[in-house]
C-alpha cells in the first residue's frame, strides 16, 4: 500500500502511451451533442466509454442512462454512470467529466483534422482532446491505479460521464433527481476546467453565472421617411444605442444598479498577456476598471451578441420602428442569476420609460459558483496537485459558466465540489486547433490518483 509520489508517477508513466491511445480512440468519435449533428455518434461514444469502464472491473454497476428534457417526453443524451459502494465509514467520491464535444466549426481553420488526435510539440491536437475527453482519461486511469495498489479499496467511487454538457445539459436537473441515489456522494470532482498554466495547477473556485435573453424595443407603429421626421421622432436604433450606453460608465464598467461585483484574487494577469491571448487590436484600449482578473472573473459584463435590424443591403431612408437584440449578461459569482436579471430588467424599464415600449423574452439563466474550499477534500486535492506539478496549487476563477455545478450543489448540499481540469491558456477549447498539454495530463492523473489513495485512508 503506497501513496508516495514517485510510485504513483512511475505507474502513470508506464500507462501513459496507452492513455494517449485511448484518448485518440475517443477523439475519433465525433460526439457533437448539438442536434444538427449525427446523434448516433454520441451514443457510440457513450458505448465506448461503457466498454472502457467495464475493462476496469472495478464497479458494482455500470449503466448507460438518460433522463427527459424538462417537462417533455424527449430524452437527453446518454450518460455513463458507474458505482462502487464504500465500506462503512468511508467517503464516496464522484468523478465527473463529459464525453460530448463542441462542433468543429470552420474546418479550414484547423491545422490538423479535428477528429484525428495529432501529437505536436508535446501537445495533442483535436476536438475534445482537452474538453473534456482528457477528463475521462484522468478518471479511468486514476481508478485503474487505485485498484492496482489497493486491490479492494474502502472508498466508494461514482463515475459520471455526461453526454450533453456542450449543449447546455438540458436534461441534467431531471437526471440528478431521477438518479439521485446512484450519484449520492460526499465529494464531487468536476474535471472540466483548467490550470493556471502548464506548470501551475489550480482549483477553480469561482465561476460567473449567465443570463441570456432577447430584448425588443419599438418607438413607432410604422416606418417613417427619415427626412420628413428625423430629428424629432425617435427611431428604434437611436433609443437602443442610448440604452446600451446606459449600461456602462466611461471606462466601460457595467453600472447597472443591483448587479453585484466582488474583488478577486491573489493572482495577477498582465494587460500584455490578455492582449496577446485575446487578439484585441493594438490600437484599442481595454474596458472596465479594477484589476484585470476581477473584471474577468468577479464583475458582471453585458454583451450584445446579435441584432435583428435591416441589413445595409436592405437599408432605405427610413426611421426603423423596431429593433431586437440578443443579450448575454455575465453575473458575478455569488449573485443569483434571477436577481441579476431582475436588476437588468428594472434598469431597462426605468431607462426606457417614455422612450420606447419593450419586451424581454427567451430568458435562460445559469447559476454561477463559489466553492467552499475549507473542507478536507479541497485541502487534500490542493496538496496532491501541488505535489504532482511540483508547484503550489492556486485558486482561480473562470469568467465563463458551468451551470450544472450549481445543480450539483442544490441536489447534494453537503458535498464538497472540487473543480479541476487539464486545460491551460493555450488549449483553445471550443475553438479550432483545440489542444492538450500532455505533460499537464500526466500530472493531473498523478494528482487525482494520489487524491483517491489518500481518500481511501480517510474514514468519515
Ligand atoms: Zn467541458
Amino acid at each position: 500500500m503506497t501513496d508516495s509520489l514517485p510510485d504513483v508517477e512511475l505507474k502513470v508513466s508506464s500507462y501513459f502511451s496507452e492513455v494517449i491511445d485511448t484518448l485518440t480512440e475517443l477523439v475519433a468519435i465525433p460526439s457533437v451533442s448539438w442536434p444538427a449533428f449525427d446523434q448516433t455518434e454520441v451514443e457510440r461514444s457513450a458505448e465506448k466509454i461503457v466498454s472502457l469502464v467495464n475493462e476496469l472491473n472495478f464497479f458494482d454497476s455500470v449503466e448507460l442512462l438518460n433522463a427527459p428534457i424538462g417537462q417533455t417526453q424527449k430524452l437527453g443524451q446518454p450518460a455513463v454512470v458507474a458505482r462502487r459502494e464504500a465500506s462503512p465509514g468511508y467517503p464516496t467520491i464522484l468523478l465527473y467529466a463529459h464525453h460530448d464535444v463542441q462542433p468543429p466549426g470552420d474546418i479550414s481553420l484547423w491545422e490538423t483534422p479535428p477528429f484525428v488526435a495529432t501529437q505536436k510539440d508535446g501537445r495533442l491536437f483535436g476536438r475534445g482532446c482537452a474538453d473534456d475527453k482528457a477528463g475521462i482519461l484522468v478518471h479511468l486511469t486514476s481508478i485503474r491505479i487505485l485498484k492496482e495498489i489497493e486491490h479492494t479499496p474502502n472508498i466508494g467511487v461514482v463515475l459520471f460521464i455526461e453526454g450533453e454538457e456542450e449543449y447546455g445539459s438540458p436534461s441534467f436537473e431531471n437526471f440528478l433527481s431521477l438518479y439521485r441515489a446512484k450519484l449520492e456522494s460526499e465529494v464531487i470532482v468536476v474535471a472540466d476546467s483548467g490550470n493556471w498554466d502548464t506548470s501551475t495547477p489550480a482549483l477553480t473556485t469561482t465561476l460567473r453565472g449567465n443570463v441570456t435573453f432577447k430584448l425588443s424595443l419599438r418607438t413607432l407603429d410604422h416606418a417613417l421617411h427619415s427626412g420628413m421626421f428625423g430629428g424629432v421622432v425617435p427611431d428604434s436604433f437611436t433609443v437602443f444605442s442610448q440604452l446600451v450606453s446606459s449600461f456602462f460608465d466611461k471606462s466601460g464598467s457595467v453600472v447597472i444598479s443591483g448587479l453585484e461585483k466582488t474583488q478577486t484574487s491573489a493572482l495577477s494577469y498582465s494587460e500584455e498577456r490578455i492582449r496577446e491571448e485575446s487578439g484585441v487590436l493594438p490600437e484599442v484600449d481595454l474596458i472596465g476598471s479594477g484589476d484585470i482578473l476581477s473584471r474577468l472573473w468577479t464583475q458582471p459584463s453585458v454583451t450584445i451578441t446579435g441584432v435583428d435590424f435591416p441589413s445595409i443591403e436592405n437599408a432605405s431612408n427610413t426611421l426603423v420602428p423596431e429593433i431586437s437584440a440578443r443579450i448575454s449578461l455575465r453575473v458575478a459569482p455569488g449573485q443569483q442569476a434571477q436577481d441579476a436579471f431582475d436588476a437588468f430588467s428594472g434598469h431597462a424599464e426605468e431607462f426606457l420609460k417614455s422612450k420606447a415600449i419593450f419586451s424581454i423574452t427567451d430568458v435562460s439563466t445559469g447559476e454561477g459558483f463559489v466553492a467552499d474550499i475549507q473542507g478536507w477534500a479541497a485541502k487534500s486535492m490542493q496538496r496532491c496537485l501541488s505535489e504532482a506539478f511540483g508547484n503550489e496549487c492556486v485558486e482561480m476563477g473562470v469568467g465563463g459558466s458551468i451551470p450544472f455545478i450549481s445543480s450539483f450543489v442544490d441536489v447534494f448540499p453537503g458535498a464538497q465540489v472540487l473543480v479541476t481540469g487539464v486545460e491551460d491558456p493555450d488549449s483553445c477549447a471550443h475553438s479550432p486547433n483545440e489542444s492538450l498539454d500532455l505533460d499537464s495530463l500526466q500530472k493531473a492523473i498523478v494528482a487525482q490518483t494520489l487524491f483517491l489513495l489518500r481518500c481511501n485512508q480517510k474514514s468519515i
